[in-house]
């Protein structure tokens, strides 16, 4: 991914502007405007009432707990919750939309300006304007696979409650965009305003890219429809860029329209244009009053929003003396955070944050498991740190005691002993194999003394010799005094 803030054309540098929608479908039992489960996965059409299926005279009843959750949400994203706010009718055809409208919001969302911070690589931070979050209806789905002449429609999906998040025009590169995903991500996640299941489609970006000179206006913006993971972020805005400065530089013009990322070949390619743009006729829901929220409810709350990651990584940095970027790692996901806090509680906070994300994050890595599924507790982990600060085990043997704990679990202390990994301090064992490995290589001996660098070579066969068990400080200053070694080695 390229974290460069332009791209290369055959006339000079471009900057490259993007803005996001993004779709947050909101964590709740039921859906917006109907009693009906909002549950993910059903057989088709089991979760539908009489309002989403838009049986004549029925009517929407606003649903409290979406609400609250975008006020949530709102407040999260450090923005204007608005005291009134109105539900629209946004009128299109589509056989997946049963009434012939969606009910959204559209002159008057919920929630109005806030601002994401964004965290990039070297700890640096960059702050991404949020224009307004609005809540609407999610659309039933068509599926065309089931049957040869017919297309079949699952209206599970109709109604459930959408936040629509709209960025302003701030973010300056593909990393930037992936940045802002992952973050708003771990936002509402950390809220639990939305389960951020970019498999299910919980979660799906509308990216809008465009390119300019340095410093010039705003150029004419594509939007690449539903991509659904941050690496497809970076992947169209990386290709959609380049293609605009291709046409812009070829003497063309880009033309505003919706694009599709076909994922397996990385292209974005036309949907529509803006000719073609639906006129959808918004007017205020007849069904449907104006939304008031009291400032103390808005107030309530406020009071029971959870610490946040940016508070968190500032905690982190400030109370454990971490750096930015690995506070920055660390409070990504709640759990992660948690499990972190625990281990720091119980080890030297610095060294179980580099445990953590060396060695625990690679092998939850390896295995494609997630920090929820990891198979080695917080404590077991810190009883590995512990035993290594006070020279119990080696850090080699740590790594392979943790290998072990990981496949075939059990209790850190017990296995130690069991197996015999101490780590050999007793002087006179570590003379012995020493003095093995120096009478068995003559000619290394006499190498060392010309280049006592090779003293590390010496080390390693000692370590071989005593299967990583032996204390490296005290086999060094043994070696140091057989074979008459300068200090400074
Ligand atoms: P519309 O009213 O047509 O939906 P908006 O002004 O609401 O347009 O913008 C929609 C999205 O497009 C926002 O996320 C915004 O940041 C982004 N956007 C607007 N102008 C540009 C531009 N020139 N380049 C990239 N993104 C843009
Ligand atoms: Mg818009």
């Amino acid at each position: 991914m390229s974290s460069a803030k332009t791209i290369r054309g055959q006339t000079g540098d471009w900057e490259i502007v993007i803005g996001m929608e993004v779709h947050c479908q909101v964590l709740s039992n039921a859906k917006l405007f109907s009693g009906a489960s909002a549950a993910f996965g059903a057989e088709p059409n089991q979760h539908v009432s009489f309002v989403d299926a838009a049986m004549p005279g029925m009517l929407p009843v606003i649903n409290r707990f979406c609400v609250e959750q975008a006020i949530k949400t709102g407040l999260g994203l450090k923005a204007k919750i608005n005291r009134v706010s109105v539900f629209d009718r946004k009128n299109y055809f589509y056989p997946d939309l049963p009434p012939g409208y969606q009910i959204s919001q559209y002159k008057q969302p919920i929630v109005g300006e806030g601002i994401v911070t964004i965290d990039l690589p070297g700890g640096e931070t960059r702050e991404v304007g949020i224009e307004r979050l609005h809540l609407e209806q999610d659309a039933g789905k068509s599926l065309h696979d089931q049957h040869a002449d017919y297309t079949f429609v699952d209206l599970n999906r109709a109604g459930v409650a959408l936040m629509e998040i709209v960025t302003k025009p701030d973010m300056r590169s593909a990393e930037e965009a992936a940045a802002f995903l992952r973050k708003l991500r771990a936002i509402v996640r950390y809220l639990g305003t939305c389960d951020g299941n970019m498999d299910e489609g919980s979660m799906r970006a509308d990216v809008n890219v465009s390119v300019r000179k340095p410093g010039a206006p705003y150029g004419t913006r594509c939007e690449i429809k539903n991509v659904n993971s941050m690496r497809f972020v970076a992947q169209a805005v990386e290709y959609e860029a380049r293609r605009q400065v291709d046409i812009i530089e070829g003497g063309g013009a880009v033309k505003q329209e919706t694009r599709l990322f076909d994922s397996r070949n990385g292209e974005t390619r036309s949907m529509r244009s803006k000719e073609e743009a639906h006129d959808y006729r918004y007017f205020p829901d007849p069904d449907l009053l104006p939304l008031e929220i009291g400032q103390d409810w808005i107030d309530r709350i406020a009071r029971s929003l959870p610490e946040l990651p940016d508070e968190k990584k500032a905690r982190f940095m400030r109370d454990f003396g971490i750096s930015a970027y690995d506070a920055g790692v660390l409070v990504a996901e709640r759990e992660l955070a948690d499990y972190f806090e625990e281990m720091a509680r119980a080890a030297d906070p610095k060294v179980a944050a580099n445990w953590l994300n060396n060695e625990v994050l690679g092998r939850l890595n390896r295995d494609g498991l997630t920090i929820a599924q990891v198979p080695v507790s917080a404590s077991a982990n810190a009883s590995i740190l512990a035993m290594i600060a006070d020279g119990t085990i080696s850090g080699k043997i740590a790594k392979d005691l943790l290998d072990i704990l990981w496949s075939e679990g059990g209790d850190p202390r017990d296995i130690v002993e069991k197996r015999g990994l101490r780590q050999v301090t007793d002087m006179s064992a570590i003379e012995k194999a020493v003095d093995a490995v120096i009478a068995a290589n003559p000619d290394k001996v006499e190498e060392v003394k010309k280049k006592p660098k090779l003293a590390g070579w010496f080390t390693g066969q000692v370590m071989k010799a005593t299967g990583g068990k032996a204390n490296p400080s005290a086999v060094n200053a043994i070696l140091k005094s057989r074979l008459n070694l300068p200090d400074d080695v």
